[in-house]
């Protein structure tokens, strides 16, 4: 049975690692093609676009995908809607991976904004000490407040042209350690963190850290979820995998 896993998540890359080697499913994992060097899984990957809803439900019925894993990550939301709309069209199971959204704890001092713009005003009109985790494509809104002084982290280096005047950059990919974000939040002199609602463990810690030091977040909120049937991690996606091969085999 031919499995294809839109990726670029941890999660994906957990399902991958299970289907590695299982006999049942004949997997493909699907990245964007974003990272330059992504880390890969020892199934079959592919790299680049469909071209659009059409282009995605071509590549299914051309491919005889039998089911379709959405764990992309939860701000992709373009891929996303593609995939509800060609899996529809192709007449393919969909899933969609969805980890859970973190929620602030005692202590936090988090201020919500709906998007990247808004968390870019919510800074504030005093010159402040900003750490970003927010990636390398959606530094834009940030140019527009140049007072503040940036530290923009994200996984490849990002365009100079993009960075906001005052802002210096280091490259990292995740798990991160909360000690290390401790001291990174405290050498730093840092007084604003701004990131994604991304959810998952593998990043938190810079949360925990903020809360240790009275670090205020910006929290920017997801895009509304895909519709379908949905589960938070890897282990229930292998599980509906197993259903759906276990039917798929039975020709139902
Ligand atoms: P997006 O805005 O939802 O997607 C834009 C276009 O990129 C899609 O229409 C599709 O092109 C292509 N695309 C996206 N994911 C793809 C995949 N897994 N395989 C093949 N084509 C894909 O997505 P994005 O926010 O740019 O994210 C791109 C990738 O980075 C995703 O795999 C996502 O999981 C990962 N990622 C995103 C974020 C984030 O904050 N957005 C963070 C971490 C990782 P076509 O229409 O031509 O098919």
């Amino acid at each position: 049975m031919r499995v294809l896993i839109l990726g670029g998540t941890t999660e994906a890359s957990a399902i991958a690692a299970a289907l590695a080697g299982d006999g049942r499913i004949r997997p493909v994992l699907s990245l964007a093609g974003r990272t330059r060097a992504p880390v890969l899984p020892a199934i079959p990957a592919r790299r680049g676009g469909f071209g659009g809803v059409d282009g995605l439900a071509e590549y299914l019925r051309a491919h005889e995908i039998a089911a379709l894993i959405d764990a992309t990550h939860p701000f992709a939301a373009q891929i996303s809607r593609n995939a509800v709309a060609a899996a529809a069209m192709a007449g393919v199971p969909l899933l969609t991976v969805l980890r859970p959204a973190w929620t602030p704890c005692p202590g936090d001092r988090w201020t919500e904004a709906a998007d990247m713009p808004a968390a870019a005003q919510a800074l504030g009109a005093k010159p402040r000490r900003v750490f970003l985790t927010i990636g390398q494509q959606e530094l834009a809104p940030f140019t527009l407040v140049p007072w503040h002084s940036y530290l923009v982290r994200s996984v490849e280096p990002p365009d100079p042209a993009l960075l906001p005047p005052t802002s210096r950059y280091l490259t990292a990919r995740g798990p991160f350690r909360e000690d290390d974000e401790h001291r990174l939040l405290q050498q730093d002199g840092i007084e604003f963190l701004v990131t994604k609602n991304s959810g998952g463990a593998a990043t938190a810690p810079k949360l925990a850290a903020a809360r240790a030091l009275g670090v205020r977040v910006v929290m920017v909120a997801r895009p509304p979820p895909p519709m379908g049937e949905t589960v938070p991690d890897a282990a229930a996606a292998m599980a509906w995998l197993d259903h759906v091969a276990a039917t798929w085999k039975r020709g139902v």
